[in-house]
């Protein structure tokens, strides 16, 4: 099946996000408790609310970069912290790249995505292995090229990269902190999880899950 992606199902991805880091937010903080200044769950909150209350005023059949532009926006002028402007720089980009259309196919979301990625590598100057949302957030787009060039349908591939942002969240558990505030610690950041390598792995449990939600309307 050649599926694709209507952006009311970007906008229940926005949407699930949200619900998924309200669920989480304590324990994105506790992570960010361990290494950094607890308040990770607080900004993706914080900000995840304001973004689903600026969709909410939009029209009724926006484009897919009308609603990723606000998302990106609103998250860089909603959330203090480092989070804020690599998340908003992540789905600005997308958005340049999604364009000004109401459906993208399995290549076009996946472009838009190593777009979104690439910005926040600009914004943040952090690269695999630094100890940051780059190490859930490459893994995942890597297994979702790999799987659409592959052949495989959309929603599975999805599905992967899924697995591998957890995979990739989980494997920063014992690397040192190269970017962020986490690396004032130095050696002692090793042992814990990156927050927002967590929140980067909700972000992509949300989309495949909203994709699944997706193929099965159709
Ligand atoms: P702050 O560190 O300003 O308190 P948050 O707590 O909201 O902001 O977000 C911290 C997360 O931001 C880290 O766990 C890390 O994943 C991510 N991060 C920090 N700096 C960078 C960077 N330069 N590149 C990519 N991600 C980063
Ligand atoms: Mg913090």
């Amino acid at each position: 099946m050649n599926t694709t992606v209507p952006t009311t199902a970007l906008i229940d991805w926005i949407s699930r996000f949200r619900d998924q880091i309200a669920n989480r937010r304590d324990w994105l903080t506790e992570l960010d408790s361990a290494i950094g200044d607890a308040d990770h769950g607080a900004n993706m909150a914080r900000g995840m609310d304001a973004v689903v209350a600026k969709l909410a005023e939009q029209g009724s059949a926006p484009t897919a970069d009308a609603v990723l532009k606000a998302v990106g926006m609103t998250l860089v002028s909603s959330v203090g912290g480092a989070s804020g402007p690599l998340y908003g720089t992540f789905f600005l980009r997308m958005g340049m790249t999604a364009g000004a259309v109401t459906e993208l196919d399995g290549p076009a979301l996946a472009a838009a995505l190593r777009a979104g990625l690439d910005g926040v590598i600009a914004r943040g100057k952090a690269q695999a292995g630094d100890k940051t949302m780059l190490d859930a957030m490459i893994p995942a787009i890597d297994a979702l090229d790999d799987r659409l060039s592959g052949g495989g349908e959309l929603s599975e591939a999805v599905a992967a990269a899924a697995s591998a942002a957890e995979q990739g969240r989980d494997e920063t558990l014992p690397l040192v902190a190269r970017k962020g505030r986490a690396s004032y610690l130095g050696e002692r950041s090793a042992g814990h999880l990156d927050p927002g390598a967590a929140s980067t792995a909700l972000l992509f449990a949300a989309l495949s899950a909203a994709l699944a939600a997706a193929t099965d309307a159709a």
